[in-house]
């Protein structure tokens, strides 16, 4: 009896789908959002939800959790914390290990030959003369939610990517997008590359005609409100903070227009980026007529500017404070926007981050808590004194990038050396190394003697044609960066791999779950809210509480 009752109500929920979406279909059609928009805050770390929600406004960060269903406990589930890698493990469901984009730059394995993660030097740039352009999603192996869409509607839903940096908009658009757009520093406008289009549309000639960027430029950058009203306020002038050339102090105001001089890409260190990513989404929307039909449209957009001002700044600065209150602000007049455009009900928008961001180590110091900082080319090099003591050969390790050792595997093919020799000295030079927790050799990721999600982690972010032979975990606070002032990510600790996760609107229950779930469950929840195939590489699951 039971067992029929339950059939009865599956059958019923199948024949039945309305019952799963939010908008009443009378003609019989399936159900769906006219419009999808994913949005990633470069950076973000979880708990940047909270620690100025008293500021925020009911329209921006707020509404999101309030409206909509946030799932708290996000977790990446895969090493190196990478932009490349979190956008595209959000819209791909998957890892490093399958999908192939094993950071932001990685080793070729086989040729010892660096590549950027969307380098493509068979394309040209379309709106510029610079070089910025030649970029591509060739490089990604699996599939997009983005390109399942496309897939599931004969490639009449459109598709568009947008963000400043390239990787932000290339690879969450997937290989079949209408177009990715991204910011060039040379021109102040917004570009693309002879993969997707042979000219920029009229509206993107037009938007950067009117020279936005320069404007913004020579506003300068002040506090939003008074700076002594900041809950970072005593945060300004501090040794851990990043300046310009040209600046004698890291505080407020900023005149932007001097430090453009000496740094032509001061634009995406300021907030003012993320409010003009924002403003060309809404362009883009109204050109490209998106969210205007019953086939839904994709609108994949990225903010890059936190991650930027968190490198320079750090995660406690005013700076990053500054931003935050401002994108809040930029959000509620977005969403605001989608009501209007496409209507109340009629999209639905996912927001996370594609990771969060350490402290700078030496601030955690100053207040007695354990970090450090990585010196990641002084052991570099010392390790290849050791290796040439020992093998007579120049050079056998690479890198360090991505926290794994490249090997010179044409130099031991040639000299005929032992691999797993060489891996093993590896090994064994850098244990015990200031700042290393474990470091193992891939090959015994599944065996070593080190806690089970370290081992998740490590196997799904290795991929044996782009990653390093030898894995590093350093010890918590600790990181390798480009300068002691400001902080990085790219490690497995809760600071880069805990990121927000909301979502609102068509077929989003209200609500939120502090169970865990992983970053690679957001495709799967997207392709389950939409009907169609997950993407091809997918290993996450439907998070089921977020669906109607
Ligand atoms: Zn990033
Ligand atoms: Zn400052
Ligand atoms: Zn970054």
């Amino acid at each position: 009896m039971k067992i029929r009752l339950l059939l009865a109500f599956a059958i019923a929920a199948f024949i039945n789908p309305e019952a799963y979406g939010q908008a009443k279909k009378t003609d019989g059609s399936l159900p769906r959002p006219k419009l999808l928009v994913g949005i990633v805050v470069d950076q973000m770390r979880w708990d940047y939800l909270y620690r100025y929600y008293d500021r925020y406004q009911s329209g921006g960060f707020k509404r999101l959790l309030n409206e909509g269903f946030t799932c708290e406990n996000t977790q990446i589930d895969y090493v190196p914390t990478v932009t490349a890698i979190g956008h595209t493990t959000i819209y791909t469901g998957s890892v490093p290990a399958i999908h192939g984009i094993a950071g932001n730059d990685f080793i070729i394995q086989a040729t010892g030959k660096s590549m950027y993660c969307t380098e493509d030097t068979t394309v040209e740039t379309v709106g510029s003369t610079s070089k910025a352009g030649r970029m591509s999603p060739r490089n990604l192996l699996s599939s997009t939610i983005t390109d399942e869409l496309k897939l599931a509607t004969n490639f009449r839903s459109k598709v568009i990517g947008i963000a400043l940096k390239d990787r932000g908009g290339i690879l969450p658009a997937g290989h079949s997008a209408d177009a990715a757009y991204w910011f060039d520093d040379l021109t102040g406008g917004w570009i693309s590359s002879t993969y997707y289009m042979k000219d920029l549309p009229g509206w993107v000639k037009d938007f950067n005609g009117k020279k936005y960027a320069d404007k913004f430029l020579s506003q300068g950058w002040n506090t939003l409100y008074p700076i002594d009203t900041y809950k970072q306020s005593t945060a300004d002038n501090v040794p851990y903070e990043g300046i310009f050339k040209g600046e004698k102090s890291p505080t407020f105001p900023r005149n932007l227009l001097e430090i453009k001089a000496s740094t032509p890409g001061i634009f995406r260190f300021t907030p003012h980026a993320n409010t003009l990513t924002l403003d060309f989404a809404k362009t883009a929307i109204e050109n490209e007529q998106l969210g205007k039909d019953e086939i839904p449209d994709f609108l994949a957009i990225s903010l890059s500017s936190i991650d930027y001002i968190g490198h320079n700044y750090g995660a406690n600065s005013i700076e990053a404070e500054d931003a935050l209150l401002r994108l809040d602000k930029g959000l509620a007049n977005f969403f605001n926007y989608l009501d209007k455009q496409v209507g109340k009900g009629n999209y639905t928008v996912f927001l996370s981050a594609d990771h969060g961001g350490a402290h700078n180590p030496k601030f955690l110091n100053d207040n007695k808590i354990p970090a450090g900082f990585f010196p990641t080319q002084k052991l570099l090099n010392e390790l290849n004194q050791v290796l040439e003591t020992k093998y007579g050969v120049k050079k056998l390790a690479l890198t360090f990038e991505n926290y794994q050792v490249s090997l010179n595997n044409t130099a031991i093919a040639k000299n005929k050396l032992d691999e797993d020799a060489i891996r093993k000295d590896c090994v064994k030079f850098l244990e015990g190394k200031p700042g290393v927790a474990f470091v193992l050799d891939q090959k015994d990721a599944a065996t070593a003697n080190i806690p089970e999600v370290l081992k998740e982690r490590i196997i799904n972010g290795y991929n044996p044609e782009r990653s390093g032979v030898v894995q590093i975990i350093l010890k918590p606070g600790w990181y390798s960066g480009y300068a002691e002032t400001g902080a990085n990510h790219g490690v497995w600790n809760p600071y880069d791999a805990h990121i927000p996760l909301v979502w609102m609107g068509w077929g989003i229950k209200q609500g939120k779950s502090n169970k865990p779930t992983n970053m690679t469950d957001i495709a799967a929840t997207l392709a389950a809210l939409l009907r169609i195939q997950a993407p091809n590489g997918n290993i996450g699951n439907p998070i089921e509480e977020v669906l109607e």
